[in-house]
């Protein structure tokens, strides 16, 4: 293989920077040319696509976003966007392509890879939502936004006395909801992981309210439901008012962690060694520190799960 190409696609998170400086590296050290793919999928078919060299990754390992920008392709999804694709890939004779982002991007990989077009997956996503690896890039760099937003918001409520429903993003998973509430003491964590404990939640809050406890933090992940209706809920059934946050897209930006950037590093690296290894249509991944490699179909099938002993220990920690 001789020339690849790389791209970002979907939500954009911190530390695609890192992986895109990394593969644009990695494939100059072992003498590759390396492709930079704008806009994702719907570039790709637009052809809007640039030679890259060192100098065009310098200086970006800090930055959060993605310099090749990312887009949501509807057309892609099917299989004339896809050929256009390989055929914008065939006019610049790229022979591989190294795909960053969640799980809707790695369904592209995946299609181009069965047209018999090597692609290979880093995943970068804040929501950790991807099987097959203990973490996804970007999900660090969000926790701690995330916990600095809750460090805030816990100076108000307790001096107010209130208690806070602070929503966070995730998608379907909660890890950035419970990893936050761990880290950050909350009181009670909503995951959809474990949707069916809305009512201990309910008894905690009450039994928090006979001790005298004056204000508490509870931590929502979106894919539970909109944090208004649950402030609702809790107003119902705990005669309890609550504030409520919605974090938002402050989730998503800013400058990667040194988590985020050096995992970055390790899996943009290792998706090249793994194109340039004919290991076609696998996704890197680290799982107990140490990198893996696993066919993106597989991820794509399996479902990721959350550290269900972490979760108990928050209940236990937060009484
Ligand atoms: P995030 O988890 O951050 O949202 P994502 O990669 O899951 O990231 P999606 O919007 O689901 O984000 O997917 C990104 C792009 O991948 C889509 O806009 C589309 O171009 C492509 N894609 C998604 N699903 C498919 C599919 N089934 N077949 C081909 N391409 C797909």
């Amino acid at each position: 293989m001789k020339k690849i190409g790389v791209l970002t696609s979907g939500g954009d998170a911190p530390g695609m920077n890192a992986a895109i400086r990394a593969v644009v590296r990695k494939s100059i050290y072992h003498g590759i040319e390396i492709y930079g793919i704008k806009n994702g999928f719907q570039g790709l078919i637009d052809g809007y696509i640039e030679k890259m060299n060192t100098g065009s990754v310098g200086d970006i390992i800090q930055r959060g976003g993605t310099i090749l920008h990312s887009a949501r392709s509807e057309e892609f999804k099917y299989d004339e966007g896809q050929q256009k694709g390989i055929e914008q890939m065939k006019k610049h004779g790229i022979e591989g392509l190294i795909v960053i982002g969640g799980d809707g991007s790695f369904r592209g990989a995946q299609k181009l890879t069965e047209k018999g077009y090597p692609c290979i997956g880093i995943p970068g996503t804040i929501d950790n939502d991807i099987a097959g690896t203990d973490f996804t890039i970007g999900f660090d760099t969000a926790l701690n936004t995330v916990i600095e937003a809750i460090d805030k918001i816990r100076d108000t409520a307790s001096s107010h006395e209130r208690t806070f429903i602070i929503e966070v993003m995730g998608r379907d998973a909660g890890d950035l909801a419970l990893w936050a509430g761990l880290a950050d003491g909350a009181e009670s964590i909503l995951i959809p992981e474990k949707k069916d404990e809305f009512e201990e939640v309910i008894d905690r809050l009450k039994r928090g309210q006979e001790r005298g406890k004056k204000h508490s933090i509870i931590i929502l992940a979106e894919g539970v439901g909109d944090a208004f209706d649950y402030a609702d809920k809790i107003k119902e059934k705990a005669d309890l008012e609550t504030r409520v946050t919605v974090l938002g897209h402050i989730q998503r930006g800013g400058s990667p962690s040194a988590a985020d950037r050096v995992l970055a590093s390790r899996l943009g690296a290792q998706a090249v060694e793994l194109l340039l290894s004919d290991e076609a249509g696998k996704m890197a991944g680290i799982q107990n520190n140490k990198l893996v490699r696993h066919n993106i179909a597989d991820v794509l099938e399996e479902k990721h799960t959350i550290d269900f002993n972490m979760y108990q220990l928050s209940k236990e920690l937060s009484i």
